[in-house]
């Protein structure tokens, strides 16, 4: 079955899937993107990611490309044509197609959107997660609006591949005062020995999670003692547990940081609780 996409109004197949080489996306990365977890066909707190979207398109001054209602049912047909019953479907939505000048484009021209969707092995996520990953430390070198959900993701990819060549799964980038922020795609957490969940605050230094967020409920519920504060790596070393959040993952328990084990170097036990009782908390719609 060929894979499908969504271009600007059209639906097609992935392969005849294109934007115009002048779009600010592709020549600026002048654009934002939203990824949302797909389970039993349906999305996961869509409106939190929409939320968080409308905030990324304000801040760059994008203007809304569609109703709220229309993109909705363009994401969903998306995952409808694709047949897909667990994965993500992504959406990206540019400042659109001008001439290729750095200052915005006058006259006004539409959002460039685009949505694709790809079925994720479950199966596969859970035994990664039931094996635990590795992370390595990487120095900060994000722009500072790293609030912004914006595609300029070059430092991420460069930090992913470090990584990768590392044998990790991840890179966590500390900041210029030796603080983790956040990793290449995911936010960062720790447990420490006597039993608190520490995540950086989502004032500065990272992207506010969706999954962070609605983690945050699922603590209260499970009567965990949450700190919103900074960490360093040394903290991290020591700590009983890590793990990272994101939509694609949901928890992800580190059992490993810059060479070093954690805790006892398995998953630990907050990290695979929080992983299982996720999905009972967030909005599938
Ligand atoms: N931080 C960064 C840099 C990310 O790219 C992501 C997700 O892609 C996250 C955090 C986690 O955000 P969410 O839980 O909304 O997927």
């Amino acid at each position: 079955m060929s894979r499908i996409a969504y271009v600007n109004g059209q639906y097609v197949n992935l392969r005849d899937a294109a934007v115009n080489v002048e779009d600010r996306g592709y020549q600026f990365a002048d654009g934002i993107y939203e990824v949302c977890e797909i389970i039993g066909g349906k999305m996961v707190d869509f409106p939190r990611h929409i939320a968080r979207m409308q905030r990324s398109l304000r801040e760059l001054r994008i203007a809304e490309a569609m109703p709220l209602t229309s993109l909705r049912v363009v994401m969903q047909e998306v995952i409808r044509r694709n047949r897909i019953n667990y994965g993500i479907v992504y959406l990206q939505i540019s400042r659109g197609v001008a001439h290729r000048d750095h200052g915005f484009p006058s006259p006004y021209v539409k959002p460039s959107v685009v949505v694709t969707a790809k079925s994720l092995n479950f199966a596969k996520n859970q035994a990664t997660a039931a094996k635990g990953v590795k992370v390595i430390t990487t120095a900060e070198n994000r722009w500072p609006r790293v609030d912004i959900k914006t595609v300029g993701l070059l430092p991420n990819v460069l930090a992913r591949q470090e990584a990768r060549d590392k044998g990790a799964y991840e890179a966590w980038y500390v900041d210029a005062d030796g603080f983790v922020t956040e990793g290449a795609s995911c936010n960062a957490w720790i447990v420490t020995k006597d039993g608190k969940v520490v995540t950086r605050t989502a004032a500065s230094g990272i992207l506010a999670g969706i999954t962070r967020a609605v983690l945050i409920e699922v603590l209260a519920s499970m009567q965990l003692k949450l700190e919103e504060r900074n960490f360093t790596p040394a903290e991290a070393y020591d700590a009983a547990e890590a793990f990272v959040s994101s939509a694609s993952q949901i928890v992800m328990p580190v059992i490993n940081i810059d060479g070093k084990p954690i805790g006892d170097g398995k998953p630990g036990g907050i990290a695979t609780r929080l992983r299982q009782e996720f999905h009972k908390f967030a909005a599938i719609s």
